[in-house]
Order: C-alpha cells, then sequence, then structure tokens
C-alpha cells in the first residue's frame, strides 16, 4: 500500500490531514461549497509502483491498483468494480479519422456509473478507521 501523505482540496489547493477526512474539504464546506479531496501519495512509494511497469496481476477490477489506494488489502470487497471493458467505436472512429477509438464502457459497473470505484474503496477503508457501519452522508 502506498501512503496518502495528505488531501488536497480540489478548489483552494490547501493540504489536509489524511485521517478522517472522508466528506470533502471542510474549511470549504464551512464556506457553503463542497469540493472532493484529491489523495496526496508518499512520492518515493508512487515512484516504487510505477517503476514496476504494472499493477497487480492477481487481483482483479479496481484492486489491481490496490498499491495506489489508501485502504489495505485485506479489507477489500468486489462486486465487479472496474471489470469494464473497453469498446471498439468504429463508427464513431471513422468519422473522427480514428482507426483505434476504444471507449471505456462504465455503465457494465455494478450501479452502472463511475463512482461505483470510489465507493468501493470507501466501503474497504470503513473497517481500517474503526467504522461500524457506513451510512450515506445525505441523512
Ligand atoms: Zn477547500
Amino acid at each position: 500500500m502506498t501512503r496518502v501523505i495528505a488531501l488536497k482540496c480540489l478548489r483552494r489547493g490547501h493540504d489536509l490531514p489524511p485521517d478522517d477526512v472522508v466528506t470533502g474539504c471542510p474549511r470549504c464546506r464551512d464556506d457553503g461549497h463542497a469540493v472532493n479531496l484529491s489523495p496526496v501519495y508518499d512520492p518515493s512509494g508512487r515512484r516504487m509502483v510505477l517503476s514496476a511497469g504494472r499493477f497487480d496481476p492477481d487481483e482483479r477490477g479496481v484492486w489491481r491498483y490496490h498499491a495506489l489506494l489508501p485502504v489495505d488489502l485485506a479489507h477489500a470487497v468486489w462486486l465487479g468494480e472496474g471489470e469494464t471493458p473497453l469498446v471498439h467505436a468504429t463508427a464513431l472512429g471513422a468519422r473522427l479519422g480514428l482507426d483505434a477509438l476504444y471507449l471505456k464502457n462504465e455503465a457494465r459497473n455494478p450501479t452502472g456509473y463511475y463512482k461505483v470505484r470510489m465507493e468501493a474503496v470507501l466501503v474497504a477503508r470503513a473497517p481500517q478507521e474503526g467504522a461500524r457501519d457506513i451510512n450515506s452522508a445525505n441523512n
């Protein structure tokens, strides 16, 4: 697992500690803006994973990339998240002059949209953070 050293606010760029922030940037929320955070990885760990030239071939879907996720693989659950096909878009490719245009069919994810990848990571991280259950932030 590559260590996340901070979470960066996508609106204002400030760094926040990586622990216990799962509902977006608290500073921007106080200003009335819902803002996502992006993980900042320990650069030495990320370089090591990327220089290996491949991700984990023994895992499937989103979990192939577990070395870059802030989750212990022991907590991973998988319902097919990220195991979506590339579709050769021949007609669109011909219109655009591209022989090898492929589109990722994210509708093949269990929930029908791409955000389920993040949700799988969130569910796996919850017990790691000591959560006893998972509730929607909208409740
Ligand atoms: Zn912010």
